[in-house]
């Protein structure tokens, strides 16, 4: 059987280690527990021991578990995966913060939705598809202003940050350009200061690669089997 705290303590403690190593302080840096496959009573000794939100990439998933969990309101609900704009109105009721807003139709659908909903500001992350792969979704970093721009006339949405998912590496050093990549173009972007965009959060580095992620300036971590164990 896993043993999912015993996990966690032991991401805890190598999210540490990684961010001395880089002279940062962890409790900067917070853990999004990816929930995909999981069940819910799998989940629940989790909650209240320091993971900053669970994340989900299916909203199908994520409304079924949410109705389900009696923890539901105790922990931020995140949703990660590639988001369809006819999903957008569920999403809306759930998730507290989308990391993977990938075209500027959706953002503009998310804007829409909110009106309708009343939500006045939904939290979001522009995914980029750093490493350019064609099976991943994302901006391209060259597109990533003009999405800025347009985020704009979509007053109801928060840009507050960027995320990517790196490819899968059996040496996780080999991450490490697109991690930096993203941290450089955030930097970029918050010195053009764009008013739609607040360049909060680096969501980037999952079980395979987390601690390259915080060497270079991950603040969100999205963590799945190295806590749950392998789906
Ligand atoms: C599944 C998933 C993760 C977590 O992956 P692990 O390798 O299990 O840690 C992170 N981000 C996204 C977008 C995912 O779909």
């Amino acid at each position: 059987m896993v043993d999912v705290m015993a996990n966690w303590r032991a991401v805890q403690d190598r999210i540490a280690r990684a961010a001395q190593r880089s002279g940062r302080s962890p409790e900067s840096i917070e853990v999004v527990a990816v929930t995909k496959g999981v069940p819910v009573e799998g989940i629940a000794p989790l909650i209240k021991s320091g993971i900053a939100a669970i994340g989900e990439n299916r909203v199908q998933e994520a409304l079924a578990k949410y109705t389900a969990a009696e923890w539901r309101d105790e922990v931020e609900w995140h949703f990660i995966g590639h988001l369809q704009t006819n999903k957008v109105k569920q999403c809306l009721q759930i998730a507290s913060l989308i990391h993977s807003v990938d075209s500027i139709r959706l953002l503009r659908e998310i804007n829409r939705r909110a009106e309708v909903l009343g939500l006045d500001r939904v939290r979001v992350l522009l995914q980029v598809n750093v490493s350019g792969e064609s099976t991943k979704f994302g901006f391209s970093p060259s597109t990533v202003p003009k999405a800025l721009e347009e985020a704009v006339s979509c007053p109801r949405v928060a840009v507050q940050g960027l995320m990517t998912i790196a490819p899968y590496e059996e040496n996780p050093e080999r991450t490490r350009p697109v991690f930096r990549k993203l941290r450089l173009l955030g930097e970029k972007l918050e010195q053009q200061g764009f008013p739609s965009f607040e360049m909060k959060y680096l969501s980037m580095g999952m079980s395979n690669d987390f601690e390259i992620a915080v060497e270079e300036g991950a603040n969100l971590l999205r963590i799945g089997s190295a806590i749950f164990g392998q789906r």
